[in-house]
């Protein structure tokens, strides 16, 4: 008894002489409780969240707190799939847009596609300047509506991006498709779209859809069509609604000339290139005769014939998740003189991925 109240009193005493001998290990209690108590999650349900203080919230305290061991998430990619049966396999979809301008019809498009919701994310990327902000507006009301609406129509996951570079501002079609400026504008495409990819894509992807903000139309059924083809990589064919003066009727055309099949006069032209120097498709300057999908739609055909392609566009095109996490990505510098998508899709043919595309299936591009 007296020995022990003896320590005690010496405790005290040392503690009134010297208060951090307390102070210390009491630090170390605080400190080992916040850490285990308070780490959060590694993925939250939604981006944004609906909070007393507005809906948009961009800061980490949407993430929510997390109960003790509960702070490692293991996701075992062997079991992760990318199959046919996407919907009936309950298999996540990003759908990723670049987005310069926001189209009510892209928006319309987009919500009439019948894959379930639950399963579905969207990923944007928008560029830093006018355009950027005014489609950023935009987007941010559309989502509110449908985020806030009927828990059934609500998408799993958004995410926004803020382009981090400067954009060219001229963005109308007769200015942005001029050659000169194809190699500066499509290689930043490239980086936004990997900077989308990288960002938004979740350990628990099964596919990517990449669909430009500006395809409007596209059939409903769009997702679960192209993962019918169980491809690494599949496009389909991007058309575009016109009026025909001469014919004095609606007709389409072809839009996009990125989904093609190499040729002998491709090759030669890229082995006397410099290094730096890229081929783009669809300029008579650079005369490749290549096989040009978008040449090989047959309004009666059937719809599910597939062409194995060695270039992409970025319009419609279905890939499984893998494909990008094995590390294919829009090089933003010339691959094997490519760039962007059709860099992307000579990069997946070297990691060892077939590249296809659908020429009866049609997606439609805006009309400016
Ligand atoms: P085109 O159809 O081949 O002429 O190419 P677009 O200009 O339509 O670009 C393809 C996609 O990227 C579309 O969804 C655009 O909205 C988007 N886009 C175009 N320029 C930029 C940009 O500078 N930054 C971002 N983030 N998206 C862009
Ligand atoms: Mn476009």
């Amino acid at each position: 008894m007296k020995a022990a109240s003896l320590n005690r009193n010496n405790f005290i005493r040392q503690i009134r002489r010297r208060p951090l001998t307390l102070l210390g290990p009491l630090f170390l209690i605080v400190l080992t409780y916040w850490f285990f108590f308070t780490s959060s999650k590694p993925t939250s349900k939604y981006s944004y969240k609906t909070k007393k203080n507005g809906f948009f919230s961009r800061q980490h305290d949407v993430i929510p707190r997390n109960l003790p061991g509960d702070h490692i998430a293991h996701y075992d990619l062997n079991k992760l799939a990318s199959t046919p049966m996407a919907v009936y396999n309950k298999e996540k979809v990003l759908i990723l847009s670049p987005m310069s301008k926001f189209y009510n019809e892209y928006w319309s498009n987009l919500l009439r596609l019948t894959y379930p919701r639950e399963l579905l994310e969207l990923g944007f990327i928008v560029p830093r300047n006018k355009d950027g902000d005014l489609a950023l507006k935009k987007l941010e009301k559309a989502i509110k509506q449908i985020q806030t609406g009927k828990k059934e129509n609500r998408f799993s996951k958004i995410t926004i991006l803020r382009q981090d570079t400067e954009s060219l501002d001229n963005q109308q079609e007769k200015h942005r498709h001029a050659l000169k400026v194809q190699k500066e504008r499509r290689a930043a495409m490239a980086s936004a779209r990997n900077s989308l990819v990288f960002s938004a894509l979740g350990p628990y992807t099964s596919w990517v859809l990449w669909l430009d903000a500006d395809i409007i139309e596209s059939p409903p059924t769009l997702i679960q069509d192209l993962v019918s083809h169980d491809k690494p990589i599949i496009s389909a064919n991007c058309y575009q609604r016109y009026f025909d003066e001469e014919k004095k009727q609606d007709s389409i055309r072809p839009y996009d000339f990125n989904n093609w099949v190499e040729s002998e006069e491709g090759l030669k032209i890229a082995e006397n290139m410099a290094d730096d120097e890229i081929i783009v498709e669809g300029y008579a300057e650079i005369a490749t005769y290549r096989p040009l999908m978008a040449h090989f739609y047959d309004a009666n055909g059937d719809k599910n014939t597939e062409m194995e392609l060695d270039g992409v566009g970025g319009a419609a095109v279905l890939v499984k998740a893998d494909v990008h996490r094995d590390g294919a990505m829009f090089p933003p510098f010339p691959f094997y003189h490519l760039i962007e998508t059709e860099g992307f899709a000579k990069m997946a043919k070297r990691l060892g991925y077939q590249v296809f595309g659908l020429p009866n299936y049609l997606v439609y591009h805006y009309n400016e």
